[in-house]
């Protein structure tokens, strides 16, 4: 199965470098930025949309002509998806889906370039090649591109803490796994990241807690500090590279738990992530449990999908955690998260709240 894939990497710029990759971040959020406002305007005027491309703009704006014209041509295609999106969940009558917004100065920026022939590539696993950059740029490669790979793109990306990434993007022939004859179902908490129906476990990695409690902190003093001051922004910053840290950690963690469970099990049951969403937390606690939840079962899927697993969710009606796994009598008393053991008042089974929910959910699919 032909895959595309994508590998992130940090990268080291020159000062000459930075500047370069500056100019790009502009001159991509310029071409966005002009383009869909003469296609609002015309859109006023005329009542019908103007088709319009990155070169009818050269002309006027020269600087435009020393940038990476793939760069340009990747904001162009990125601003038709925005219209493209909006108007297909307009049709679906969902109206979240905002119409394409400018893109604002901020400094997070990034741009995509294409491959062509070698334009993009890695230089003796240390420096990466950038089409229209006269140098290479050295590259931290801490994990290798697979060898049975094409490069398609990169996505340079600078984070508001300033740091630069390089996001390769490969294809790549993934090859399914062995058939298993395994099944295991997953219940998500949040006490235990996990719980298994196997009686296994996967706990909440404890840096990542120790990470967040350090977050909340630099959080509360942020409030303490005067807006604008010398303070203000330092402490910001803190909070920014804290955030990308936890973030990255936790991409970490959870890439290698989902192909770990999909190594070992053939069909994976999981609870839809819809059901999660009613638990009342402590509101951190929460959003970070959500975040976590969301990236792991969207991982599972699209590695289910690579590898030739099976992965079924429980709709979000399915009350896992209230039907007895042994007689199927539903207990509405266990709708309160407060009880964590019961026993049946119809078989008599004792329950392990977790333990019986993962019972339940071996059963869909
Ligand atoms: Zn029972």
């Amino acid at each position: 199965m032909l895959k595309n894939k994508a590998y992130k990497y940090r990268i080291y710029p020159t000062e000459e470098q930075k500047v370069f990759f500056a100019k790009t971040f502009g001159s991509v959020r310029f071409i966005y930025n002009v383009m869909l406002h003469d296609k609002i305007k015309h859109y006023e005027a005329h009542g019908e949309m103007l088709y319009n491309t990155p070169a009818q703009y050269k002309k006027e704006h020269a600087f435009l002509k020393e940038v990476d014209s793939l760069a340009l041509a990747n904001a162009q295609l990125n601003l038709e998806k925005a219209y493209k999106n909006f108007f297909r969940e307009l049709k679906k009558g969902n109206k979240d889906q905002g119409f394409p917004k400018f893109r604002k100065k901020s400094y997070a920026q990034s741009y995509t370039t294409n491959n062509q022939n070698g334009t993009v590539s890695l230089v003796d696993n240390k420096y990466l090649n950038i089409p229209k950059l006269k140098t290479l740029v050295r590259i931290k490669l801490h994990r290798q591109i697979p060898a049975n790979t094409e490069i398609k793109s990169v996505t340079v990306e600078r984070t508001s803490s300033g740091k630069f990434y390089a996001s390769i993007l490969v294809i790549e022939s993934i090859l399914p796994l062995e058939p298993l004859s395994t099944k295991v179902a997953i219940d998500l908490g949040l006490k235990t990241f996990a719980t298994l129906s196997n009686s296994d476990s996967i706990p909440n990695p404890k840096y990542l807690r120790q990470r967040e409690d350090r977050l909340k902190r630099l959080q509360r003093a942020l409030s303490r500090k005067v807006k604008g001051s010398k303070n203000y922004y330092k402490n910001k910053r803190l909070i920014a590279i804290q955030h990308e840290k936890i973030s990255n950690q936790r991409k970490d963690f959870l890439h290698k738990r989902s192909k770990e469970l999909i190594n070992k099990n053939q069909v994976i049951n999981i609870e839809s992530i819809k059901v999660k969403n009613m638990i009342k937390n402590h509101k951190l606690a929460k959003s970070i449990a959500d975040a976590s939840w969301s990236i792991f079962t969207e991982m599972l899927t699209y590695k289910s999908d690579w590898y030739g697993r099976t992965l079924n969710k429980a709709d979000a009606y399915y009350a896992s955690s209230q039907l007895c796994h042994v007689c199927n009598y539903k207990n509405i008393e266990v709708k309160d998260l407060a009880v964590r053991k019961w026993t049946c008042p119809q078989c008599s089974s004792y329950h392990d709240r977790d333990d019986n929910a993962s019972q339940n959910l071996l059963k869909i699919g």
